[in-house]
């Protein structure tokens, strides 16, 4: 058998988590909400109405463009894109043909094995989405509530080499989006949407295959799985003699297998013209700079300073910047904390994380604050409480809202240091084990230890544990 390279062009739609639809004042989000009920004469099609466009939904796709490196284009301009489907109640969608709003870009993907992949974006486009069909007891079912939802088409140049790299595209994407704040990209909600198109070639080839087109992939697992599907069902073809035909593919998430849809159209199909009711979208250099200066330090960029700056492994790094506030909630805490980053990345990656799924909140949503972080951190390092305390600390404050310190001293909460209550017990526990006094001044040091679990029974797991060795120490000598 021949060695096979896989090629794969990655095509996304990408929800903008906009407040209105992109022509017309229907919100833009109307996830679980009953079909046909957000929806007005603009985004239904109804003839004689006209659209107004939605800035926000330039900046935001903007922003998008100039997170990929993209150019902004200062000009851009909306077409028609003539097709017929039930889902398409104009009979045309509205987007960007042949002046999109972002140009060239690229993405530079970690790959697992330590190396990166250059992805080069061909373009970024806005335009309307399309509702929904589906099929239920023999009927097709229309809701048109999604129609008008503004998106950013972005497609990248045939770069990818595997399905993983796939899904590491899409996993940084979406972590992207998130990062700036321009779309939710929950997959599940279609927020992020998904085409492969996919070839293979012999090893060392220059020249593309012809490509299949696989659409409705829904989750990065189907994504890998259906390019892995095709990708052998093309390379099978080729072993046995035959040519691989062009047309597109659709995946079933249920039975997991991909179903020939119809031999794929060509875009002269389309009868692309410009869209006689808007006017292109400008752009002024003010704003275009408003947009590039506005861009937020970058997931990657920012997980490599972590790494530098506060020493963190590249694993700890990678967590504390998969989620922006989440880095933001790391390195105010830092700040604040004043000792080792490393503390901090342990709080947060074991217990404040674990916080943060109980409750249901990202770190911004938590009412404990960073400030509260660095305090009860200090306290463990001050002695003032041990580590188990600390550890209920975090939730009683999200919970109550209080400061730790408050919590501490009003629910008793802080170590014992106290010279002469812990000489006491000390003492007590010397009289009552004669015997490990004896092992101990004959050489069994390890008994420290032990001698310390008894002190600490006695007081409740609250004695402070260093001045008590030091007393320990000091009555056995
Ligand atoms: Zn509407």
């Amino acid at each position: 058998m021949n060695d096979y390279e896989i090629v794969i062009g990655l095509e996304t739609h990408i929800e903008l988590n906009t407040k209105t639809k992109i022509f017309c004042a229907c919100k833009a989000s109307s996830w679980n909400e009953a079909p046909n009920t957000n929806i007005c004469p603009v985004c239904a099609g109804l003839p004689g109405v006209l659209p107004v466009l939605n800035r926000e939904v330039v900046f935001k796709g903007a922003r998008l463009a100039a997170a990929m490196h993209a150019e902004i284009n200062p000009r851009s301009v909306f077409d028609r894109k003539n097709y017929f489907y039930p889902d398409l109640p104009k009979g045309y969608q509205i987007t960007q043909f042949y002046e999109p709003i972002g140009k060239g870009g690229y993405v530079d993907l970690e790959l697992a094995d330590g190396g990166t992949r250059h992805v080069r974006i061909n373009r970024l486009h806005l335009e309307e989405d399309a509702g929904k069909t589906k099929l239920e007891a023999g009927m097709r079912l229309l809701d048109y509530n999604r129609c008008g939802v503004p998106l950013v088409e972005m497609v990248t140049e045939p770069d990818l080499r595997s399905a993983d790299e796939a899904a590491q595209y899409l996993t940084q994407l979406r972590q992207l989006l998130r990062w700036i704040g321009v779309s939710e990209a929950d997959m599940e909600k279609g927020h992020l949407r998904c085409d492969a198109n996919v070839s293979v070639r012999l090893a060392g080839s220059e020249k593309l295959g012809t490509k299949t087109e696989i659409k409705n992939v829904n989750s990065i697992d189907s994504v890998r799985q259906a390019i892995n599907i095709e990708a052998k069902r093309q390379i099978e073809a080729l072993e046995a003699g035959k040519k691989i035909e062009s047309f597109t593919l659709d995946w079933d998430a249920d039975t997991g297998k991909l179903r020939k849809m119809r031999s794929k159209e060509t875009e002269a199909d389309y009868r692309y013209f410009g869209e006689p009711d808007l006017l292109p979208v400008i752009l002024t250099e003010a704003e275009v700079q408003g947009i590039l200066t506005a861009l937020p330090e970058m997931p990657l960029a920012r997980k490599a300073r972590f790494v530098s700056e506060y020493r963190l492994s590249a694993y700890d790094a990678d967590i504390l910047t998969s989620e922006r506030n989440l880095s933001d909630y790391f390195e105010e805490t830092v700040k604040t904390y004043g000792g080792e980053a490393k503390t901090v990345s342990n709080w947060i990656m074991n217990d404040l994380m674990r916080l943060m799924n109980s409750q249901g909140k990202d770190a911004s949503g938590l009412l404990l604050r960073p400030q509260d972080l660095a305090e009860i951190i200090k306290l463990v390092d001050a002695g003032k409480v041990n580590v188990a305390t600390a550890k209920t600390l975090l939730e009683k404050v999200e919970t109550s809202g209080k400061k730790a310190a408050e919590i501490v001293t009003s629910e008793g909460l802080g170590l014992v240091s106290d010279e002469g209550l812990l000489r006491q017990k000390i003492e007590e526990v010397l009289a009552e084990a004669p015997g490990e006094v004896a092992a101990f001044k004959a050489g069994k040091e390890s008994l420290v230890g032990w001698f310390l679990g008894q002190v600490m029974r006695k007081m409740g797991g609250k004695a402070d544990p260093k001045r008590s060795r030091e007393i320990l120490l000091e009555l056995l000598k």
